[in-house]
Parts: structure tokens; sequence; C-alpha cells
């Protein structure tokens, strides 16, 4: 086929019909065919033999807390993309919050992007934010590519951050609804917080007992009894709780535009086993139990679950000070993800199609990506994660990418090494080092229209 420049080929090739046999041809940067494995490499092409390691699409994780500007000794676009490209992640969205300033105006928005312009390692786009006071920003930041509108109904941690009050909540659920946006929440119930035991200290029974499950299982049914009756679109971030699982079954079966993501850590680290004063495990929600795990994974294998996204949300090292009520809460996995899920779903008998599917097909679609991003099928950007399945290693913080080595999986031993990442027909990282940073910036899917910005699916702002 003329123009093709590159033809990966692998005996274990994960596509959107299944895993096979085959030769990926690549032409500027896009998939033109996904064809037999011994199909002769088209003159001037080359050719590059992945063996028996799998070829995954590239990771989409819609998580990502970078904090560039303003917190970037806690993390910043070089690193946070350097990881992610290391552990075959090739598209992220950056959370609104914990930068200075917050995605919460276009003004900002622009800061956010001149920042990660010249940095990104792997494709960026941005979340935009949802704050008191702001209902007339949303639209012009819709209009200039945000991908939705991140909110809290708790407190954020960050002051510049605050939740939404229940009305606040409804106008802005109202004007997203108006133009087709989407809202992703954490979706913890501050009074039901409020009234946990709040002990602090270096027992994780305590911190675990000071974020209960009812908090998140509240906040979810108001989540859904308000988009019923908008018609809206939402999104559960980070959800944690098990126990709300049969009401997101529910709702979306009634018709409710509802997804939901989980993380790597509630799907692989469990309360009982986290060691008292290691705040490297403070994220909220929490990480909870061993039986809710096991829910958890059955929520992902019906459908009730969508995403698979990391969550990744670090901070200096003198910030996870052993105390739970003190520490800063987010884990640091951005490079871990596929591994640790990978490790935790074959055990449990699922498949990398299966893998391929929660952390790369279906946050795609969460953000409007699918058709250019989250699959290897023709017509898709030519990204893609090679993983060696089988293979094991031992967490070394130390040969991690992101800024500060703390991570919750130190010493863990993984199934599943990143052998190398490609974004749009380029290698980007090898054996867990990156290249040069090509990584462009996304803009929502028909953003730009009449906004003077440039117009286009996921085009370059
Ligand atoms: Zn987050």
């Amino acid at each position: 086929m003329p123009g093709v420049r590159l033809v990966l080929r692998s005996s274990r090739v994960v596509t959107p019909e299944g895993t096979r046999a085959a030769s990926v041809s690549v032409a500027d940067g896009r998939i033109t065919e996904v064809g037999p494995y011994d199909a002769p490499v088209p003159a001037g092409a080359r050719l590059v033999d992945a063996g028996d390691d799998a070829v995954l699409p590239g990771l989409v994780d819609t998580h990502v807390h970078v904090n560039d500007p303003g917190r970037t000794e806690w993390e910043g676009f070089a690193t946070a993309t350097r990881a992610a490209a290391a552990g075959g992640i090739t598209t992220l969205l950056d959370m609104p919050l914990n930068s200075l300033p917050p995605t919460t105006t276009t003004a900002h928005l622009r800061t956010k992007q001149e920042t990660a312009r010249p940095q990104a390692h792997i494709d960026t786009g941005f979340w935009g934010g949802a704050v008191p006071g702001n209902v007339s920003e949303l639209r012009p930041l819709h209009d200039a590519g945000v991908f939705g509108f991140k909110c809290f109904l708790s407190p954020s941690g960050v002051e510049e951050f605050p939740q939404l009050g229940p009305d606040e909540l409804e106008s802005a659920l109202t004007e997203i609804t108006g133009f087709g946006g989407l809202l992703i929440v954490h979706a913890e119930d501050p009074g039901r917080l409020a009234a946990a035991p709040q002990r602090g200290g270096a027992a994780y029974a305590d911190f675990l007992a000071s974020r209960p499950r009812a908090a998140e299982n509240d906040a979810i049914d108001r989540l859904i009894a308000l988009a019923r009756k908008l018609d809206a679109r939402v999104h559960v971030l980070h959800l944690s709780s098990a126990d709300a699982l049969p009401a997101i079954a529910r709702a979306r079966g009634e018709g409710v535009a509802l997804t939901a993501e989980t993380c790597p850590h509630f799907l692989t680290l469990a309360a009982e086993e986290v060691p008292d004063g290691a705040t490297e495990f403070k994220c909220c929600p929490p990480i909870r139990e061993r039986a809710n795990q096991d829910v958890l994974w059955q929520g992902l294998a019906d459908g009730t679950i969508d995403c698979v996204v990391s969550d990744h949300s670090p901070c200096t090292a003198d910030l996870k000070d052993g105390d739970f009520g003190t520490a800063w809460g987010g884990i640091s996995s951005l490079q871990l993800g596929l591994p640790a899920v990978w490790s935790e779903a074959r055990g449990r008998g699922h498949t990398l199609d299966d893998v391929a599917r929660w952390m790369s097909a279906a946050p795609a679609r969460l953000a409007g990506l699918d058709g250019r991003k989250g699959a290897v099928a023709p017509g898709h950007d030519a990204d893609f994660a090679v993983l060696a399945p089988e293979e094991t290693f031992t967490v070394d913080p130390a040969e991690l990418q992101h800024r500060n080595p703390v991570t919750a999986y130190a010493g863990r031993t993984l199934h599943g090494v990143v052998r190398a990442t490609w974004l749009r027909g380029r290698l980007i990282a090898e054996n867990g080092r990156p290249g040069p940073a090509t990584g462009r910036l996304l803009q929502r899917t028909g953003a730009g229209a009449g906004t003077g910005t440039r117009a286009g699916a996921a085009g370059t702002p």
C-alpha cells in the first residue's frame, strides 16, 4: 500500500475483534490496515517484529493530576508524560485541580496549554473545572476544547478548588447539559464525611472509617437522581465502594447517561494489607477491604464499571508524613497501571482484550476520542503499547519516571513488562526509557468551531 512507513507485526495483536497474529500497517501516523501476520511488507516500509509480545492500543488515561504550573515540585508535564510513555500510555487528560491556576477559566486553560505544549511526551488534553461562581465560564471552556468538567461534592483538599453545594451542582449541570457536555464527579457526600470519626494518626483502619462507603453511596444516589431529572450525562470518578454498583447498574438500565471508572489501586491493593503509617496508600475515596475489591472486579466483568484509569495524584515525599489525617491523599501509579491491573486480571481469568477495553477503548469513548484513539483498527492513530505479558518485574520507585519516587507499589512483583510505546507511528519509549517529547495537545472533538481557535477532531491547538 502506498505511503506505508511502518509495519508492526506480532503473534498477539489486541484488536476490537479479539487478539490474533497480525501485521499493522501505518502511514502518516495512522493505522491503515490490520492485515495477515505474514503479509508482504511494502517497499520502503520498516518492519518491526514484536514476536510474541502483545501489541495493545496505547492506553488512554483520562484521570491524571499533572499539577503544572503551580505545584511542579509535586509533578510536571515533562515527568508525568515521561512516566506515562514508559508505562504504555499514549493519551492523558489532565485534571483541572492541584495546578495553579486551576483549569476553571479559558485564560487558565491557555496557561495550562502553553505550559504543557513543549513538554508533552504523549498526547495531552484537559478537563475543565466546575467550581462555585464559574457557571458563565463553562461554555467558553467547552468551546475552547476541554473534554468535560470535574466537580467535587465534598472538600477537594485544595482551597482554590471548592466543592459545589446542591444548588450549585444543579446549576452547573443544567448549564453543561445545555451545550451537550459531560460532568465528571468526585462523589463523596460531605455530610457523611463530617459525621464519620476523624481520628487521624497512623492506623489505616481509622482512616478507612473516616471515609465510609456510605459517603460514596449517598453521593452517587444523589447524582443519579439529578442526572435523571436533568437528562444529563454524568461520570462517577474513582469508584471505590462496590455497594454503589447496583444503583449504577439500575440507573443505566433505566437509560440514565451514567458511566463509572475505578482505579488500579482499588483493584489490586487491599485495606487489610496497608501497613500503619504507610500514607503512600492514602487516597480519597480510600482503598477498601478485599471483599469489596472482589465485587469491583465483578462490576468490571459485567460492564457496570466502564474504565480503569490511574488517578495519578502525586506529591512530594514530605507530604506523605505517616499520619493518615494530614498526609496528602493521592497515589502515584502512572507508569504502573497496566502491569498492576494485568497482574490481577490474569489471575481472575481476564484477558488482554478486557484490559485494552477498560484502559484504552472505554476511556477514549468517555472523552469522545473513539474513532481516533483506543483501538488497533484502521483509521485510528498508530498508538501502541507493546507488552511482554508473562514477564515479571519488581517495582523499584527509583526507576520510575514521575517526579517524586513515592508509590504504593514499591517492592511489588508485577506481571507485564512494557517493552515499547508508540505514538502516531513513532517510538516514544523503550524498556522504560522515554525518548523525545513529541506529544500533541488535544481538544474535545468538535471544539473550536466559531471561536477562533483551530477546529477539528482532537486537533492541535
Ligand atoms: Zn483525581
